[in-house]
């Protein structure tokens, strides 16, 4: 059984061939300064808003950023030899995390502790297991995820993005299995019984947000059933695309910021590619989910996970295809 995660999920709908390079040949991506300062700003975050544990005192929003930033210069950041990918990044980083700090303790710096943070959930729906971690969890039955990037988008990219419609799910099936969540959360009687016979009927009753550190600006998120039914198809679609061995390269604008852009062009400069296994029938009747005929079904035990690799042909596993020559035949016929 595959495991789904937002992140596995928007790779394999960009290009097949990063799956491959990622779960199959295991390459390891490349740090660079974006993702290691967002890693460490979440970090941060996370340990002032966790309510397990003690929080700092700090004077001012000045002194929390200027905290965070000194961690992440003299302690985080000399290990890591990033480099940089225009003169100047690294002081432009350091600047940028220190205005995403600044802007998140001026919002929860006085504010209550969320009810949970950087909360871990495997959700399993019909054949599926989706696993991933919640930035923050917070009363009345809201996710919010925090985000160091530039850009800030509109509701409706947040509407169209697979990582948020998974969140909504997890929510209800979270409060459905942690007793203390589920007390914090005050739900009505009602709510209270459509949880504990399908949770899934409550995601349209969660409420998200984008926090957009940056700028300090909070977009909402909403989702409904008929978007975990396009996930879920989506999800089906690109299972079988990896059952068939169907790896094949998208290239497009997301080439320019893709981790594994430097192992790929290896492929490509010695004249390499993958092609896929010759269409097979599923064998499983029902490839797309219809929500009208059969309710969705929540696994009420999680299924054993053995493996996080694409599950191989034929139910056997198989090593990982190292490319030759031989697997260059379209080149031959050019
Ligand atoms: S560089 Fe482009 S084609 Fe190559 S793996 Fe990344 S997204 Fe796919």
């Amino acid at each position: 059984m595959i495991k789904w995660s937002a992140t596995k999920l928007k790779d394999a709908t960009e290009c097949m061939f990063k799956i491959y390079l990622k779960y199959e040949e295991k390459i390891k991506s490349k740090e660079n300064y974006a993702l290691a300062s967002g890693k460490h700003v979440h970090s941060f975050c996370e340990k002032f808003n966790d309510h397990r544990l003690k929080r700092n005192n700090y004077e001012s929003a000045e002194s929390f950023a200027k905290q965070g930033a000194y961690m992440w210069n003299n302690l985080v950041l000399p290990p890591k030899n990033l480099e940089e990918k225009f003169e100047g990044e690294k002081w432009a980083t350091y600047n940028i995390m220190k205005n995403c700090l600044t802007n998140f303790y001026e919002f929860y710096g006085d504010r209550e502790k969320p009810l949970d943070v950087e909360r871990r959930f495997v959700l399993g729906i019909e054949d599926y297991l989706i696993e991933g971690y919640i930035d923050i969890i917070d009363k009345p039955f809201k996710h919010i995820d925090l985000k160091t990037g530039y850009h800030l988008p509109t509701e409706q990219e947040l509407k169209n993005d697979y990582q948020f419609t998974i969140y909504a799910a997890a929510i209800p099936f979270l409060a459905q299995r942690d007793q203390r969540l589920r007390e914090m959360f005050q739900l009505t009687k009602a709510q209270e019984k459509t949880l504990d016979n399908n949770p899934l009927e409550l995601m349209e009753e969660v409420t998200g947000e984008f926090y957009h550190m940056r700028s300090g600006t909070f977009v909402p998120i909403k989702k409904t059933k008929n978007d975990l039914l396009e996930l879920l198809n989506t999800i089906e679609s690109v299972s079988h695309r990896a059952e068939q061995g169907d790896f094949t390269h998208h290239r497009g604008r997301h080439c320019d910021w893709c981790l594994y852009g430097d192992k790929c062009n290896e492929y490509r400069n010695n004249d390499q590619i993958i092609l896929p296994e010759p269409i097979r029938e599923k064998k499983s009747k029902g490839l797309l989910f219809d929500i009208h005929n059969n309710p969705l079904k929540l696994h009420s035990e999680l299924p054993q996970i053995k493996s996080i690799r694409t599950p191989a042909k034929g139910g056997k596993k198989k090593k990982p295809k190292k490319l030759t020559k031989k697997d260059t035949p379209l080149f031959n016929d050019l």
